[in-house]
């Protein structure tokens, strides 16, 4: 195998995205090193670029090294210690892994669950806070890429606000895809990644830590427990000091400076209408041919990410992978209680287009007939 004999592919999963031809051309700009003046000038563009794309103003922001799960991994780590208490919201595989992640740090873990498909009543979580009001934080995913739903935020924003529980959020799928207002739904710690709806490929995790975060984290009895994603070693390398911590990604970043450009030039409003257009109508496309979506209530779907079972009781797998082999489209399968039910359409950063969907319901109406 070469890597010539790769051949073409339409990313429509879950992520990876479809990355830019402008956005593989500046990964191939030449590799300065992570000191040079001129890097970290880049760097520093590249972390204002996320704080708008982010809504907030806080200093702390910045790409952790590796994939949205690292960026998860790094809020946790940071905010945990053992014997704290964690309230996160599980309706999905990305909650039941915060929950799994907060474990491991030793904390006392209050899952607030619900149906997957369905978004969880805010209620239930001021609820929780309110019997918990002690809680270190409360983790919520915004876009529940497991499901295709939409968990709304700012109720338990609002209700956290004047507590000591810190509001730490999974923007992994919806961050440049739908507005995430870090600071006016007051959330203290938001992670994303960059395979998604930023349409860079995997290997970073552009997250924020509001001050009152940070004044936590340098109050903590006991340091934390990665030294990787410690964010006051990390701080100390984006800061006037300089020092050296690991070696940043350089192209990665490159890439992610690009795509802050293509987002700043399309406009943030724009490309959030992007999104929601071409997700409505692949959604109509598909019930219109007898698929029947999976999240609910109309409202709580994300555009971004399309979950449907297939019409007729047809065998998911078996058509998915005649789509990749036959057409060279990549769609994604369900994971655990929806494996084997369902199909997960991503239409994110670059892959949100008309025609892309065009090519998609071509190859569905050819395959599907035959399957
Ligand atoms: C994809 C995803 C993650 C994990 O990101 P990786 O890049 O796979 O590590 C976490 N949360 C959500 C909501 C996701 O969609």
């Amino acid at each position: 195998m070469a890597l010539s004999d790769l051949s073409g592919r339409l990313l429509l999963g879950p992520g990876p995205s479809p990355v830019s031809p402008r956005i593989l051309q500046a990964m191939a700009t030449e590799t300065l090193g992570h000191l040079d003046p001129q890097f970290l000038g880049l760097l520093d563009e590249v972390n204002e670029g996320l704080r708008r794309l982010f809504g907030t103003q806080n200093p702390t922001t910045f790409p952790v090294s590796g994939t949205g799960s690292a960026g998860m991994e790094a809020a946790l780590v940071n905010l945990l210690e053992p014997g704290d208490t964690a309230i996160v919201g599980v309706k999905g595989v990305f909650g039941t892994r915060l929950a799994e992640m907060a474990r491991r740090q030793g904390a006392t873990v209050v899952t607030v669950e619900g149906d997957w498909g369905r978004p969880l009543e805010p209620q239930r979580l001021v609820d929780a806070h309110r019997e918990h009001p002690d809680a270190r934080l409360l983790a919520l995913v915004h876009a529940e890429t497991s499901t295709g739903v939409r968990q709304p935020l700012e109720e338990v924003g609002r209700a956290l606000q004047d507590s000591e529980t810190l509001f730490v959020v999974d923007a992994v799928t919806s961050l440049a895809g739908m507005p995430v207002e870090v600071d006016r739904v007051g959330v203290d710690v938001c992670y994303a990644g960059t395979q998604k709806c930023l349409g860079v490929p995997p290997g970073l995790a552009p997250i924020t830590f509001s001050n009152r975060a940070m004044d936590r984290i340098r109050s903590r009895e006991h340091p934390v427990s990665s030294w990787y994603l410690d964010v006051n070693l990390i701080a100390g390398y984006l800061g006037s000091e300089r020092r050296y911590h690991h070696t940043a990604p350089i192209n990665l970043i490159y890439a992610l400076y690009e795509a802050l450009g293509e987002i700043r030039e399309e406009g943030l409003e724009a490309r959030f209408r992007r999104h929601r257009e071409v997700g409505r109508r692949l959604q109509d496309e598909l019930e219109d041919r007898g698929f029947e979506p999976f999240a609910g209530p109309p409202e709580a779907r994300l555009p971004q990410l399309t979950a449907v079972s297939l019409p007729g009781g047809r065998d998911e797998g078996v058509v998915r992978r005649r789509l990749l082999d036959e057409h060279g489209i990549e769609v994604g399968g369900g994971l655990g209680p929806a494996q084997g039910r369902i199909w997960r359409i991503g239409l994110m950063g670059h892959g949100a287009r008309h025609p892309v969907i065009d090519r998609l319901l071509e190859a569905v109406d050819r395959v599907l007939p035959q399957s």
